[in-house]
């Protein structure tokens, strides 16, 4: 499999969440990409943080998952295109922390991608 390099690069805004309308901070320790209060996110990225994905679909949190390295995981399929994705759930940030309780109520996944 060859992949042309892929561009990593932060681009830290803010936005509006498409599912509660809530406007989502900024993250002081990651590249934030979804909403605090639901954890739906916008299917903006190609690579983590890139936005240069053209979709803009909404992305559904499913389940969660526990990473070794990265701690929670959300588990996200596109309602637009269908992707599925991860992003890492932030457990700790000084502006505003995701919502745990959110997290719990999806489905817990056992097999973990990397
Ligand atoms: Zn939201
Ligand atoms: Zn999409």
């Amino acid at each position: 499999m060859s992949l042309a390099n892929p561009v990593f690069t932060k681009i830290n805004d803010s936005f509006k969440c498409l599912n509660c309308s809530k406007q989502v901070p900024h993250a002081q320790s990651t590249c934030r990409d979804h909403c605090p209060n639901c954890l739906f996110s916008i299917h903006v990225d190609n690579n983590p943080g890139d936005r240069s994905a053209e979709c803009k679909g909404t992305l559904k949190p499913t389940a969660w998952s526990q990473n070794k390295k990265k701690g929670y995981m959300i588990h996200y399929r596109c309602e637009k295109c269908g992707e599925e994705k991860l992003n890492k759930f932030l457990e700790h940030d000084s502006f505003q922390a995701d919502d745990f309780s959110i997290l719990l109520k999806l489905n817990s996944v056992t097999k973990v991608k990397e």
